[in-house]
């Protein structure tokens, strides 16, 4: 992919496959996660058929940060080098600020940053593009097949005497009415549809009448994109995380994605926005608030211009410990015949909102539980909580460390000493690059008594 527009053309993703066909994993979703995973069992030998409602080129609502964690899956699938190609801003430190207007810079680790490890970030259009591009090529040539604007309609139950099993998906090419409904089966059916997937609607609210969505663990997003924007130019630098009392708890985010454009946006937990009024209860007003009126900000977007029609806003499904899970945490997450991925399986960060890295990771946990000539005949209901385990294990900590810091930002004074403090010791600024850097090794991290000395002791 030399052409820099590349990620502008269409996708050919080839003659759609017969209804009633049958394939060994059937992927809801072509966003990261979808893709990434389509492309892992691809490479695992499966024959896959990847599915996603949109046609290509997509936008999806995002900050469009590219850390860290996400990019050794990046490089894994042979996309890393498609990105670099394409025009993206290359991330070396994270700004972070409090309502008192306390500000730190922290660098990001030099060697990862040399290694062009850090973090990127790009418009989700072009990210998106390339991963999903990727996944056609490697699913078409193992035997798969791929069809966009495919909408998943119902996803099949088999309810047996031991128990229900996800069998497959029907749903429609093109248009809801005009479109002709199809079914397709597979022995695993990966549900990678975003935060109102249906294969996780059906695996938590229709077999187990489990909570699917809970306001407390999902955040509303909205984001803007601009040109000009005081502060924000070149391809590398810093990208800013603001506290700021308006959003609480939440964040205002300028992050820039090439020379010219700069990505703009409010997140905030969706109970706490619905217990305030006025300017806080919708995330656009509070944009424009923060952008034209606001002391701290509205200079920097003087001369600035918003790109038309860029202003949308999203859902973001934090993968926060629940209090009392139904069963599993963050929320059940697979069944007999099927697995979610990604914010499907409710794995955002709570903290930092970032999700890609998670999404990428779930998806290629998802190989290490499905063999497709050992499960031919079904994915056994071992394996799926063997899966569900092997998440939480993994991302666990590091999620519930990332509750407890979103619950120091809910207290705005503790957020503001936190910020000054982290401005005078270094190491509480790495715990805050650690958040969105993410890189594995830190075990630490997850100790309080480290977290406590850290951040109290002198
Ligand atoms: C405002 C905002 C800012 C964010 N900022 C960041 C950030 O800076 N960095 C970061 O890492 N993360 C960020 N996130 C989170 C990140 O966007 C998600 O975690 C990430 O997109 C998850 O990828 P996914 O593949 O699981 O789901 P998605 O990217 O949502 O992809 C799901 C795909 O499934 C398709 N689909 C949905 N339903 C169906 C259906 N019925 N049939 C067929 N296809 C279907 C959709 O069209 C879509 O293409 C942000 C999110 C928001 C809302």
């Amino acid at each position: 992919m030399g052409d820099t527009e590349e990620w502008k053309k269409p996708i050919e993703t080839g003659p759609i496959p017969e209804s009633g066909d049958v394939f060994d994993v059937i992927v809801v979703g072509g966003g990261p996660g979808g893709s990434a995973a389509a492309s892992y069992h691809a490479m695992a030998g499966s024959r896959v058929l990847l599915l996603e409602k949109e046609v290509w080129p997509r936008d999806k609502i995002c900050g469009d940060a590219v850390g860290g964690k996400s990019l050794s899956h990046v490089a894994e699938l042979g996309v890393k080098g498609m990105i670099e190609k394409t025009p993206h801003y290359r991330v070396d430190s994270i700004i972070f600020s409090s309502s008192d207007g306390s500000e730190v810079r922290v660098m990001l680790p030099e060697e990862d940053f040399e290694r062009m490890e850090a973090g990127y970030a790009l418009p989700r259009l072009q990210f998106d593009y390339m991963m999903f591009k990727q996944a056609t090529e490697l699913v078409i040539k193992s035997g798969g097949a791929v069809i966009q604007e495919f909408t998943v309609k119902d996803v099949d139950v088999n309810k047996g005497d031991e128990g229900s099993t996800i069998t497959g998906i029907t749903g429609f090419v093109g248009h809801r009415k005009k479109g002709a409904m199809r079914s397709y089966s597979s022995a695993l059916t990966i549900g990678a549809g975003g935060y109102n997937c249906p294969v996780a609607r059906t695996i938590t609210e229709s077999v187990y009448e489990e909570p699917f969505r809970e306001a407390d663990h999902f955040c509303g997003g909205y984001r803007e994109y601009w040109t000009g924007v005081e502060g924000c130019d070149g391809d590398t630098g810093p990208i800013e995380i603001h506290f700021i009392d308006e959003v609480n708890p939440g964040y205002f985010w300028i992050f820039p994605v090439n020379e010219n454009v700069v990505n703009v946006g409010v997140g905030m937990v969706i109970s706490e926005q619905r217990k305030h009024g006025g300017m806080r209860s919708s995330l656009k007003k509070m944009q424009k608030w923060i952008t034209t009126e606001s002391d701290r900000f509205s200079n920097r977007f003087k001369k600035a211009q918003m790109v038309e029609g860029s202003g949308r806003g999203w859902q973001l499904p934090f993968g926060s410990p629940r209090k009392s899970p139904a069963s599993f945490q963050p929320r059940r997450n697979a069944m007999a015949g099927a697995m979610c991925i990604g914010d499907s399986a409710s794995l955002v960060d709570p903290f930092t909102g970032e999700g890609i890295g998670n999404a990428l990771l779930s998806a290629k946990l998802t190989t290490e539980f499905f063999d497709p000539k050992e499960h031919s005949e079904g994915f056994p209901e071992d394996q799926a909580t063997a899966y569900m385990e092997a998440l939480w294990g993994e991302l666990g900590n590091e999620l519930s460390n990332s509750y407890r810091l979103q619950g120091i930002v809910k207290r705005k004074r503790l957020m503001s000493w936190f910020v000054r403090r982290a401005s005078k010791k270094p190491k509480i600024g790495e715990i805050l690059t650690e958040m969105i850097a993410s890189k594995e090794s830190q075990e630490n991290l997850y100790s309080k008594w480290f977290l406590f000395k850290t951040i109290v002791l002198p």
